[in-house]
């Protein structure tokens, strides 16, 4: 039940929840009297529909957990309610869901526009959140909010990571056993990429690094590096010197995994 007055926040999330979800929820009870979280699998933002298909379902899980924290409503749509029969409106950032990892999900970008605008309109949020490690997602919404003019403000959230390192994520589940101890990988790359930066090397160093580190690995396949300048998101080269955002992915078996990094070098 929503709580009287007050800012409402949303988390949109699409279940299997873990820690990193927990965080970002937490993140709005802690702010907002009105903390709603969306659960909702959103069949537009899936390429393959093998992978929606075996996306990970947690519901009772999942409610436990936002009864815990402390959520106000938890919003479960069914994908006919979000997608009427006959719809055909859309919501897409242009220029920035076809570069970076958009180039290797075409029309992910534009599914996780649209379906965010729903929820938003929906919702009525006040405030919404985002995990960073989702980082070209937190760009596209930003974008979209300032280009549309939504009365929404939007928070982004650092990525809570496994004690090795590995971003959390509802996928890791389907990791084999190697995969998994395979997987740390990437924010090895990542911080051996953020050093040579800070050491003062140029962009194009850091991505060879990345590279390199990646090759170590058999079990992971390089899907894209992008270092990007973090306040204009355009491919960031030579010697930044604003902060800067790194995003990574890769194929762990047939598991796509993306990270990323942001700071000042
Ligand atoms: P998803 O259910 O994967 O769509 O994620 C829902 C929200 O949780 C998105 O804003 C994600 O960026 C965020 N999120 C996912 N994994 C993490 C993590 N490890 N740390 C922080 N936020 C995360």
């Amino acid at each position: 039940m929503l709580r009287g007055e007050g800012s409402v926040a949303l988390v949109p999330t699409m279940g299997a929840l873990h820690a990193g979800h927990e965080k970002l929820v937490q993140t709005a009870c802690d702010a907002h009297s009105n903390a709603i979280a969306s659960i909702f699998v959103n069949p537009t933002q899936f390429g393959n529909p093998a992978d929606l298909e075996k996306y990970p379902r947690t519901e009772e899980s999942d409610l436990e957990i936002l009864d815990r924290v402390g959520v106000a409503a938890v919003f479960m749509p069914t994908a006919t309610e979000m997608y009427p029969a006959d719809e055909e409106t859309i919501v897409e950032t242009t220029h920035l869901a076809q570069k970076f990892h958009g180039a290797v999900r075409p029309g992910h970008f534009r599914g996780v526009a649209t379906v965010v605008t729903k929820l938003f309109h929906i919702t009525q949020a006040d405030v919404a959140y985002f995990g960073m490690k989702d980082y070209q997602q937190l760009a596209v919404i930003r974008r979209m909010v300032r280009d549309l003019h939504f009365p929404i403000e939007i928070t982004g959230v650092e990525t809570v990571r496994d004690h090795d390192g590995l971003a959390l994520s509802s996928r890791n589940v389907r990791l084999t056993p190697e995969d998994r101890t395979a997987a740390p990988v990437l924010y090895e790359a990542l911080s051996q990429a953020e050093n040579e930066l800070k050491s003062g090397k140029t962009v194009e160093a850091a991505i060879e690094a990345i590279r390199r580190i990646i090759g170590t690995e058999p079990r992971a396949t390089l899907k894209a590096i992008d270092v990007v300048n973090a306040r204009t998101f355009l491919p960031a080269e030579g010697v930044p010197s604003e902060k800067v955002g790194m995003m990574i992915s890769a194929l762990f078996g047939e598991v796509l995994l993306i990270d990323q990094k942001e700071f000042t070098p």
